[in-house]
């Protein structure tokens, strides 16, 4: 390769990621907050996971064994993203859904991995929530495998 087409495969490379980073910044929210705001709101435990797609460690969130009927929302913004009637134990240390609630969730690739995953956040705040898996009992297949500190769960009438 010629060094002109060196530097020019580069740029496109470059450019692409120009491209999928405006992408990204171009889903826009319903609910928004500067960083600082959301710093303040979500404190110093769930500002890491929501904010900065941080991941709570494996069992700590005392959601995994909570089995009563009721709804969980997002800690961000209160939408309603998950029922109780789709939350199973996925054993894997973190709260697991086999479905979302109707149009809560949105989903990105995610490539922090070499393994690229699907990334799960709030539809109405772009709060990250956890990742996507395809190894989720029937009748969906899948798994959302969620932090625990992303939600909070209300116990009542499942959603
Ligand atoms: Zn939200």
């Amino acid at each position: 390769m010629t060094r002109a087409a060196f530097a020019a495969s580069i740029a496109s490379a470059v450019g692409a990621l120009a491209l999928m980073r405006s992408a990204h910044a171009s889903e826009s929210y319903a609910v928004t907050h500067t960083d600082a705001q959301w710093r303040q709101l979500l404190g110093p435990a769930r500002y890491p996971i929501l904010r900065e797609n941080g991941t709570e460690p494996p069992g700590s969130s005392p959601l995994n064994d909570e089995h009563r009927s009721g709804t969980y929302s997002c800690a961000a913004c209160g939408l309603a993203n998950f029922s109780s009637r789709t939350k199973y134990d996925a054993g894997e240390g973190w709260p697991s859904f086999w479905a979302a609630l109707p149009d809560a969730i949105r989903t990105r690739a995610d490539y922090e991995l070499a393994d690229p995953r699907t990334e799960a956040h709030c539809r109405r705040c772009g709060s990250h929530l956890g990742h996507i898996f395809d190894d989720g009992p029937p009748p969906t297949g899948k798994r959302y495998c969620i932090d625990g500190l992303a939600l909070k769960f209300a116990p009542g009438k499942a959603a």
